[in-house]
């Protein structure tokens, strides 16, 4: 089992912080409880040589934790400290170092109160991050990132830090706080703080998108700060989020000033997750950071099956024997790249289950690139109309348990956000008489239970002759 990523554990954070630690100010601090997990893993099984942290050979020290039973490091595989793990650095456009270790954090920070904008190389990609309160800072990231009206995510050091601009539910506060610590969308203040938030982040939007920092490096970082940063993707709109330090450069050279980078590899890009909380319960708008890849689990085996999903917003999934695991948020497959991030998070997948599909779910519609990826694989080709699956999919998500797929394609058209180009526009649906919201007050389904159901188990039963891994979904870096 592949695990997500998980928010710094607080024995971990109190080590950080602990001038007398020899962790103290380290960026790369984790235990069993906390840390990388999918965005360092290359291959099965979970092991030192097969994550990205196989470079990096453990000091005495760390060697004695990790062979402790007693010790809350025991067999932690990125388990790392100043002397033996990554470390960061900062540089320029260009590349050149300007800084390097604690030092680096130091002048980045610097830049960030300067009104500049950072390319923080984090868990799953690049972040870009300015001073949130400035707005001549917040349009210039705009402009540059061609990121016209979207509103953009926020860091803010603390709950109290968040708790000056919006309102916070304790289910909201559990969900912030949570190890999957998603960016959560919140509502904001009516009353203006005394260092409003620049109206360039969200304009005239009533939420926030908010999260607290996740990893030592970006507790560290909003500690030296003391205010709230907008901790956007580092991409250009429509691409895929950078991952590696080159590729930033070349990438986002036009966008940030300076590059806060380090030198363990991100293995696979993981955006973060963007949760909300409705009619009382969490609502996962965007899975990824904390959540994938974790499986959705099935009532019966199914054949292995390789889902491709849709255009917009897409992700992939695979089925392994009863369990269907998800893939990461790739996003909209809208330009080369993200089509290149897609077809890297499908070989990502083969190479990890070591999957041979016998089939490939595909949208009905003809012209979305993961159908055509779909077409061209060599393999029986199962097509859907997206509604029917989506609303499946909402059934087989623990807690949410939408009353039927029906239901779930109505949640779908009047979710926020922008809407689905191929959606018809549909009035809201209302409540019941009895003023309850829709879809609430009716018999839910086991999770998982229509994921399984006759159809698609039918008509993908048989292989097709010869079976084996086409050319198309063989990984792209078999050595890797
Ligand atoms: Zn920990
Ligand atoms: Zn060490």
């Amino acid at each position: 089992m592949v695990l997500p990523d998980i928010a710094t554990c607080p024995d971990c954070l109190r080590e950080v912080f602990d001038p007398t630690d020899r962790r103290y100010l380290y960026p790369f601090t984790n235990c069993t409880n906390c840390g990388p997990r999918f965005t360092i893993i290359t291959a099965l099984p979970y092991d030192r040589p097969n994550t990205t942290m196989s470079r990096f050979i453990r000091c005495e020290t760390c060697r004695r934790e990790y062979d402790d039973p007693g010790d809350r490091r025991f067999h932690a595989q990125p388990n790392a400290c100043p002397v033996c793990g990554p470390h960061l650095a900062l540089w320029d456009r260009t590349g050149a170092v300007l800084a390097a270790r604690h030092e680096a954090l130091r002048v980045a920070a610097d830049a960030v109160r300067a009104g500049g904008i950072l390319a923080l190389k984090g868990l799953g990609g690049f972040h870009l991050l300015v001073d949130a309160r400035n707005q001549d800072a917040v349009l210039r990231l705009r402009e540059r990132k061609h990121r016209e009206e979207k509103p953009l995510a926020l860091m803010l050091p603390s709950l109290e830090a968040v708790g000056v601009h919006c309102h916070i539910s304790r289910l909201e506060e559990r969900l912030l706080f949570s190890p999957e610590c998603p960016i959560v969308l919140l509502a904001r203040r009516a009353d203006r703080s005394p260092e409003p938030i620049a109206s360039a982040v969200a304009p005239g939007n009533p939420y926030l998108g908010a999260m607290l920092p996740y990893t030592p490096l970006h507790h560290i970082l909003l500690r030296e700060l003391g205010f709230p940063v907008v901790a956007t993707s580092g991409n250009l709109s429509d691409e895929p989020i950078c991952t590696e330090e080159r590729e930033a450069l070349a990438r986002l050279g036009g966008v940030a000033d300076c590059f806060l980078v380090h030198d363990r590899a991100i293995a696979r890009h993981v955006d973060d997750s963007v949760a909300r909380v409705m009619v009382g319960r969490e609502l996962i708008l965007r899975r990824a950071r904390g959540y994938a890849p974790l499986p959705i689990p099935l009532a019966r085996s199914l054949p292995p099956i390789l889902a491709v999903g849709a255009n917009l917003k897409n992700a992939v999934a695979v089925s392994v024997g009863a369990d269907v695991f998800v893939s990461q948020h790739v996003g909209d497959l809208e330009t080369a790249q993200a089509f290149d991030a897609f077809r890297g998070v499908v070989a990502g997948l083969h190479r990890l289950y070591d999957l041979r599909p016998v089939a490939v779910a595909a949208d009905a519609h003809p012209d979305y690139l993961s159908t055509r990826f779909a077409l061209s694989a060599g393999l029986k080709v199962i097509r859907v109309q997206h509604h029917p699956p989506l609303g499946r999919a909402v059934h087989a998500h623990p807690g949410l348990g939408a009353a039927d797929p029906g239901d779930s394609v109505r949640r779908e058209r009047e979710r926020p956000g922008r809407p689905d180009r191929h959606h018809v526009p549909q009035r809201p649906r209302r409540g019941n008489r009895r003023g309850r919201p829709a879809g609430r007050g009716r018999t839910r389904r086991p999770h998982g239970r229509l994921l399984s159901e006759p159809l698609s188990y039918r008509a993908c039963r048989a292989p097709p002759a010869g079976g084996g891994l086409p050319p198309l979904l063989a990984p792209a870096h078999p050595a890797e």
